[in-house]
């Protein structure tokens, strides 16, 4: 009994394991397609001031248009694009199309200023030509490098750390910002941040979602004392409330991110006077 049970369970992790094998080619093979023809589309969210909640910043958020289904969120693709090279096709499909959008905007609007974030991976965060794939459309529609922030995530940076400092260093001496992502959920030590090119903590959205907990608002507030001492500008994610909003203002952080003041947009319908700078960089 006990043995076929056993049986019955390998035979259940084997099936798994096929469906989950068939569908993972099934969407590399669509995304590949959608990266060639085009079927991504990107969208935005507004970054606010903490004390004045005018818009500081963009972060650029890809989502896939696919025929039969719709809409498809990141969460279901990204993590297949990062276990290959289609990552870094993906990546420099959003790269093109935020500076895109840029440039479009400092035509639309001689004030133009406002920073637009992009994720980057972190496989391409040590490839070899990742600092090309950044400032290669930056160049072609000169762009001011100052307007673009690259977010990478905690553990990308530590995957690779010798050539992810590399090769953060030649972006941030163009004026490339760097913005550490999900900050607080993965190793950075004192060290890392004393040594890593950055200019943003991004605080992880799990912190947030548990601001009622003592023991959250005091992470929080260690992620601010510790971000300012380092020079480092925070910001807050997942802020899906007005309680939330005040609370983080009150443990010192500088800006904020989340549905209570914008769900994700396309960027297409982002332009003119809205894309002039508002709020100064806090520090
Ligand atoms: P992320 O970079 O940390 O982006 C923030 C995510 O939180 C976005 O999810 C955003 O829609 C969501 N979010 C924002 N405010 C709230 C809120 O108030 N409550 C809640 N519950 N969620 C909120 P999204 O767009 O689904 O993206 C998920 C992740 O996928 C991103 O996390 C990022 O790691 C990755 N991703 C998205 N676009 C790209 C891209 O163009 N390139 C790469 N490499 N990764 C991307
Ligand atoms: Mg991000
Ligand atoms: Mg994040
Ligand atoms: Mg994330």
């Amino acid at each position: 009994e006990a043995k076929r049970s056993g049986g019955g369970r390998t035979r259940f992790c084997d099936d798994a394991l096929r469906t989950g094998l068939a569908s993972r080619s099934a969407v590399e093979r669509g995304l590949a397609r959608a990266i060639e023809e085009d079927h991504l589309v990107l969208y935005v969210q507004h970054i606010v001031d903490a004390r004045t909640e005018e818009l500081a910043a963009f972060e650029a958020l890809v989502r896939w248009i696919d025929p039969g289904r719709g809409l498809v969120p990141p969460d279901e693709f990204i993590p297949v694009a990062e276990a290959s090279d289609l990552i870094v096709a993906l990546d420099r499909w959003v790269l093109r199309n935020a500076v895109d959008n840029l440039a479009r905007w400092s035509a639309e609007h001689p004030a133009s200023a406002v920073p637009l974030s992009v994720n980057v991976s972190g496989r391409h965060l040590a490839h070899p030509q990742l600092v090309e794939h950044v400032l290669e459309p930056l160049r072609r529609h000169g762009v001011d490098p100052r307007r673009l922030t690259v977010e990478v995530t905690e553990t990308a940076l530590l995957d690779d750390l010798a050539s992810a400092a590399t090769h953060l260093s030649a972006l941030r001496e163009v004026g490339v910002r760097i913005a550490i992502d999900d900050f607080g959920t993965g190793y950075t030590s004192l060290a890392h941040l004393r040594a890593l090119p950055v200019d943003i903590l991004k605080i992880d959205r799990s912190f947030v979602a548990n601001l009622r907990h003592d023991d959250e608002r005091t992470l929080i507030r260690m992620i601010v004392e510790l971000g300012h001492l380092f020079g480092l500008e925070v910001v807050a994610e997942g802020v899906e409330t007005a309680t939330d909003a005040r609370e983080l203002l009150l443990l010192g952080v500088d800006a904020l991110q989340g549905f209570h003041f914008s769900r994700p947009h396309p960027i297409a319908d982002v332009g003119g006077s809205e894309t002039r700078v508002v709020a100064q960089p806090v520090r």
